[in-house]
């Protein structure tokens, strides 16, 4: 068997979901609303189920989503994208980060992550055989330490892959961040793997760049979204990528060897969310904001330390104001069987050992009234 996977523990959203499941807990652990994405999106999606258009289609996406991907790219970031040749579509942002991984890592490459990170990126970097060179954010503040991340880069590396905003520490890189980002990746002719799928969930005024917007980086950058985060259907599992004409054909060769198309009527139904006017995207985000605001503030009245989250589902807290001991994992392990209510230890966003291991992330893609039990259990039990 394949022993690198064979050493690839369960992810820790799965792990966690079945913990909460087995006690019965809330759970503010996998980033999943518990609310429907957006009836016309689904009503969309509904009738070309219903109208019989369910065989394989086009490799790198029906024509109505590429087109809808090539707009959205244009009205919300002024980036002009040819949908017949510079879009891919992909089964979830996951077979997208894969894929734009296996289209420019050669074994020996090295590739850039940022620690904490999504939990698939290292596992793929190493299936490749490609070296993965970590540099670590860290807590309170997850500002980007530019020596380090100066250092990581050198003569082998091919990419750099991150993602803004930025799960699980709700970071949103800022314009001079990325600049520096840029800078790097020009000076080492290299690629980004550009992990937006929060791209529309940033809070307090705070705007995402993507990086493919600054000079220079059109041509080295691909931009991955998800209508699981923009239209609240992770199930969904719609995926776009948008890069240079020069990348996309081994783009979409990596999906053709890893699922080959992804389901139509889906396709069809978040062509149908990507044109919808500014107001959805504005109350999706406001929508959120609220959530976070209400998440946040229960947290902190309970004695949680909260930082700072600027965007995405997620907040990360720290346990020690409550006067825990041990280590993130077992206060959510805990915090399972005892309080039932489910977050998630924010090391298993961590590679290395020596990583921060007092922090836990909740999600606040909830319905009020759930947000408010969770906290009301939470305060029984401290
Ligand atoms: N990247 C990040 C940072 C995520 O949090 C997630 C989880 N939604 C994904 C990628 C995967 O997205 P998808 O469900 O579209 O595969
Ligand atoms: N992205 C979601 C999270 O961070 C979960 C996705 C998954 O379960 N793989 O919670």
């Amino acid at each position: 068997q394949n022993a690198l996977l064979s050493a690839t523990g369960t992810t820790i959203f799965t792990v966690m979901s079945a913990l909460a499941n087995q006690h019965q807990a809330i759970n503010l652990g996998q980033g999943f609303p518990d609310y429907d994405g957006p009836d016309d999106v689904v009503r969309a999606a509904a009738d070309a189920l219903l109208d019989g258009r369910n065989q394989y289609p086009p490799m790198t996406g029906v024509p109505e989503l590429r087109n809808a991907v090539a707009a959205h790219n244009g009205r919300f970031y002024g980036l002009e994208v040819d949908p017949n040749a510079e879009v891919v579509v992909t089964s979830g942002a996951t077979e997208a980060i894969t894929a734009c991984l296996m289209a420019v890592l050669n074994p020996g490459d090295e590739c850039v992550l940022i620690e904490p990170l999504y939990d698939t990126y290292l596992p793929v970097v190493k299936l490749l055989g490609a070296v993965p060179k970590l540099v670590r954010l860290s807590p309170p503040n997850w500002e980007l330490p530019r020596a380090e991340l100066a250092a990581a880069f050198g003569p082998k590396t091919k990419a750099i892959l991150f993602n803004t905003p930025m799960n699980p520490t709700g970071k949103v890189f800022t314009a001079a961040e990325l600049a520096f980002i840029a800078d790097l990746i020009a000076r080492h002719d290299c690629y980004a793997i550009c992990d937006e799928v929060y791209e529309h969930l940033t809070f307090d005024g705070w705007k995402h760049i993507p990086l493919m917007t600054l000079p220079g980086m059109r041509e080295r950058c691909m931009r991955i979204g998800s209508a699981g985060k923009t239209f609240s259907l992770t199930g969904w599992k719609v995926g776009y990528i948008t890069c240079d004409r020069s990348l996309a054909p081994n783009v979409a060769k990596a999906h053709q060897n890893l699922t080959f198309t992804t389901p139509p009527n889906l396709q069809r139904g978040v062509a149908v969310g990507l044109v919808k006017d500014d107001a959805y995207f504005a109350g999706l985000s406001s929508h959120l904001q609220q959530k976070r605001d209400r998440l946040a503030a229960g947290l902190a009245r309970l004695g949680f330390g909260v930082l700072e989250t600027k965007g995405t589902y997620f907040i990360t807290t720290d346990v020690r104001p409550l006067g825990w001991n041990g280590d993130d994992v077992s206060f959510c392990r805990t915090l399972t069987e005892e309080a039932k209510v489910t977050a998630i230890p924010v090391t298993a966003f961590y590679a290395s050992e020596d990583a921060p291991s007092h922090y836990a992330r909740f999600a606040f893609c909830k319905g009020d009234a759930l947000l408010d039990e969770a906290l009301a259990r939470m305060e029984r039990w401290l």
